[in-house]
């Protein structure tokens, strides 16, 4: 039995509506051992028998038959069996991967079709010994000549031991003495193989050939057996498998690598879009956190986002081991023990037409460097730091240095000539977005604030002569003040009350303070001790101006530390990160204090949601664009590698493992580029580098942040590749080859 028979086969072909016949009602059988020369002039369908016999393209009328069996009914998949099975192909044109060595040429057919590295090599040498090119083994096809390009090419044919060798004019390209060597060897390899051969010159091969076919005009006009051929009857198939997953990996990685300036092409485009998408991401991530810390609270004045307001969680009040628990979190900065001053507005003036004001903290806590002048030295030495743009800390900022200042009292805006501050310092901020004001000072005048501050958001009723009277800052009468020329239990009261008193005489009366606020009630009785008038009133408390101060209540300092500043009960805790945040917040609610972190508190701008989504809008096609500018690069990149698939599709790779080579050899460049991109951003948050959009990006995206984006640049890179595949796939198999051919 023949192993090929065609019965009346012919070929048409169909193109732009007009039907060529490539041949017509061929009928040829072919046996084992055969080496069969085709000729003919150009046109008369040689390549296009030699392709049907090949499984390489389909006939439309007759029969063909492999091994007897009739194939009029094969599918794609069935050819593609057929072909793996059963053809080794060599073409004149050779199509071998140019890129890849003589060995690896020879080893890609034998991995393609399920063999283990290993378990080839030896076959792989031995084949490129029978075609005489060991000393060529690791060299590059490309840097071949014609005649050793052939060899390589009947050496690949070879390799799968298949019983059919095809060669469509395997000489048309070489010299006359590389033409003989390589006849010579078809004709040793026929002996237990068919071979069939189309070719131009026939006086070339008559001496080794056992049948000359002739053709013409897509008809065969002369089959002339030439030689006896032996009888073989052995018809083995080529056995094949689908390829390794391991070997799959390594095409993969060899495709990638191997012709480096597409890969640094490649490279260079996926290098571009994780920088863009990753600085996009960020940007929108810092814009979002900008807006989250911008907006309007009306309680707090000091809206830093850096700020976390704390209470305990029973309202007791803070105590130094509180502050040590606070402080020994990682995060915290620093903490301002009466957090209410850091939202009290203090001006300081020269009394007549300059004001400045911000809100208090201590010097201690002060961060940065000064723009302008020098720290201070002594307790009534200030600094200031505030925005640039103010016209006194900005303009006038050195003429403000040095000179003497006094406060205004926050309650009631009266000039407290006792205090006199000196500005030595000022530092601008750094954002200059940000006009917010803060007077660093000593102790000294941030107890003074806290006291005022303390009575001020506290209710005090003084019960004297059975009658509740009120007090507060805002007035003189009856106003509650420290003064250390007051023994501890007595209080000092104006001479103008003893009309209140029986006989006129208020010594030794009693004088009770009730004081109420959020946190405690604390109540103090005195005995009225003295009564001062504007003669005695220097001589018994220090103090000159009686007009002034007329009315006000005189204690000792320690029992008004007892009523005022018996604690704080809220303090703010500042952290050195913002980003951590979050984070902080949760360590400072396990150790059991209730947290407020400011920017929470911030009602944002109306506008501002609709921005968001308009934001997002447009990153949603940044990345778009971007996948399609990447795709249409990457395609042009890789138009060069449409002869390398359907090379190795020819040699019996499928559909689906061409497709997965492509996917691996993309993945792992998109990979490459992705993890160069973090080995960068690494370099700069150890300082080796210092890029200043990767900072943004180090600010601002977290570890969760990379991976997703890790995810988003891996599956675009994947969809790449499912597409540019796609497109080159779209035909089938047979016609990229065929037109290759
Ligand atoms: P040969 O190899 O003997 O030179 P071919 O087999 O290539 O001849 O061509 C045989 C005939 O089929 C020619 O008339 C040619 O024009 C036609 N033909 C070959 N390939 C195609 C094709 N892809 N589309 C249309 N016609 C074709
Ligand atoms: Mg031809």
């Amino acid at each position: 039995m023949s192993i090929i028979k065609l019965k009346n086969v012919s070929k048409f072909y169909y193109s732009k509506g007009v039907i060529a016949s490539g041949f017509s009602k061929i009928n040829l059988s072919f046996n084992m051992g055969e080496f069969v020369a085709i000729t003919g002039e150009s046109g008369s369908g040689k390549s296009t028998l030699l392709n049907v016999i090949s499984g390489l393209d389909t006939y439309e009328e007759g029969e063909m038959y492999i091994n007897g069996e009739e194939t009029s009914h094969y599918t794609e998949k069935d050819f593609e069996d057929y072909r793996r099975k059963y053809v080794g192909n060599i073409f004149q044109n050779f199509n071998l991967v140019n890129s890849y060595t003589v060995y690896q040429n020879i080893e890609l057919v034998l991995l393609l079709n399920g063999n283990k590295k290993k378990d080839v090599k030896r076959k792989v040498i031995d084949l490129i010994k029978q075609v005489g090119l060991y000393k060529f083994r690791n060299t590059k096809v490309s840097k071949l000549s014609g005649g050793q390009k052939q060899r390589v090419a009947i050496a690949r044919a070879l390799a799968k031991d298949t019983p059919i060798i095809i060669a469509d004019e395997p000489t048309g390209n070489l010299d006359s003495s590389s033409a003989k060597a390589i006849i010579k060897l078809l004709s040793e390899i026929s002996k237990d193989k068919l071979v069939i051969i189309v070719t131009h010159n026939y006086e070339q091969v008559e001496e080794y050939v056992t049948r000359k076919i002739k053709m013409h005009d897509g008809r065969v006009l002369e089959d002339k057996k030439i030689s006896e051929v032996k009888k073989i009857d052995e018809r083995k198939s080529a056995k094949y498998k689908d390829i390794t997953r391991v070997n799959k990996f390594r095409l993969g990685f060899r495709n990638t690598f191997n012709i480096i300036p597409k890969f640094l092409l490649i490279f260079a485009v996926y290098l571009f879009i994780t920088i863009a998408i990753i600085s996009e991401y960020a940007s929108f991530k810092e814009q979002e956190y900008i807006e989250s810390k911008s907006g309007e609270n009306y309680i707090f004045s000091n809206i830093s986002d850096k700020r976390i307001v704390l209470k305990k969680k029973d309202n007791s009040g803070f105590t130094d081991d509180d502050y040590k628990k606070i402080s020994g979190i990682e995060n915290i900065d620093y903490i301002v023990k009466n957090d209410l001053l850091l939202d009290s507005y203090i001006n300081i003036t020269d009394d007549s037409n300059f004001y400045l004001g911000g809100s208090v903290n201590n010097i201690e806590n002060f961060r940065g460097d000064l723009d302008l002048g020098r720290m201070p030295e002594n307790e009534n030495e200030i600094i200031i730091q505030g925005s640039e743009d103010d016209y006194y800390l900005g303009y006038q900022g050195k003429s403000l240095l040095e000179h003497e200042l006094y406060i205004q009292n926050q309650f009631n805006g009266e000039v407290d000539k006792s205090s006199k501050v000196k500005v030595v310092g000022i530092a601008y901020n750094k954002n200059t977005q940000d006009y917010n004001s803060i007077l660093y000072m000593s102790d000294k005048f941030i107890n003074k604030f806290s006291f005022e501050q303390n009575q001020a958001y506290s209710k005090i009723q003084i019960l004297f002569m059975n009658k509740y009277r009120e007090s507060n800052s805002y007035n003189t009468s009856f106003g509650i003040v420290s003064n250390s020329h007051v023994p501890k239990g007595e209080a000092y009261i104006t001479s103008d009350l003893s009309y209140e008193c029986p006989w006129e005489n208020c010594i030794n009366q009693t004088l009770s303070i009730d004081v109420n606020n959020l946190y405690y009630n604390e109540k103090l009785d005195l005995r009225i001790s003295r009564t001062y008038d504007k003669r005695n009133m220097q001589n018994i408390l220090g103090i000159e101006d009686f007009d002034s101060n007329n009315g006000l209540v005189y204690i000792n300092e320690e029992d008004y530390n007892n009523l005022f500043n018996k604690a704080n009960y809220q303090s703010s805790a500042f952290v050195i990160d913002p980003m951590k945040l979050d984070e902080t917040l949760t360590e400072l609610n396990d150790i059991g204090y209730k947290t407020l972190a400011i920017k929470d508190t911030l009602v944002s701008y109306g506008a501002s949601e609709m921005i968001r989504i308009m934001k997002s809008v447009v990153t949603i096609i940044l990345v778009i664009v971007l996948f399609f500018i990447s795709y249409f690069v990457i395609r042009v990149i890789l138009k060069s590698r449409n002869k390398y698939f359907s090379t190795i599709r020819m040699l019996g790779a499928t559909k689906k493992v061409s497709k997965e080579l492509l996917i691996i050899e993309l993945l792992t460049v998109s990979n490459l580029a992705y993890f160069s991109f973090i080995i960068l951003i690494y370099l700069n948050s150890i300082n080796i580098l210092n890029i200043g959009f990767m900072k943004t990006i180090l600010t601002f995206l977290k570890f969760s942040d990379y991976l997703i984006l890790y995810i988003i640049i891996t599956l675009m890179s994947y969809l790449i590749s499912q597409k540019f595949s796609k497109k080159l796939f779209k035909k089938s198999a047979m016609s990229t080859i065929v037109e290759e051919v």
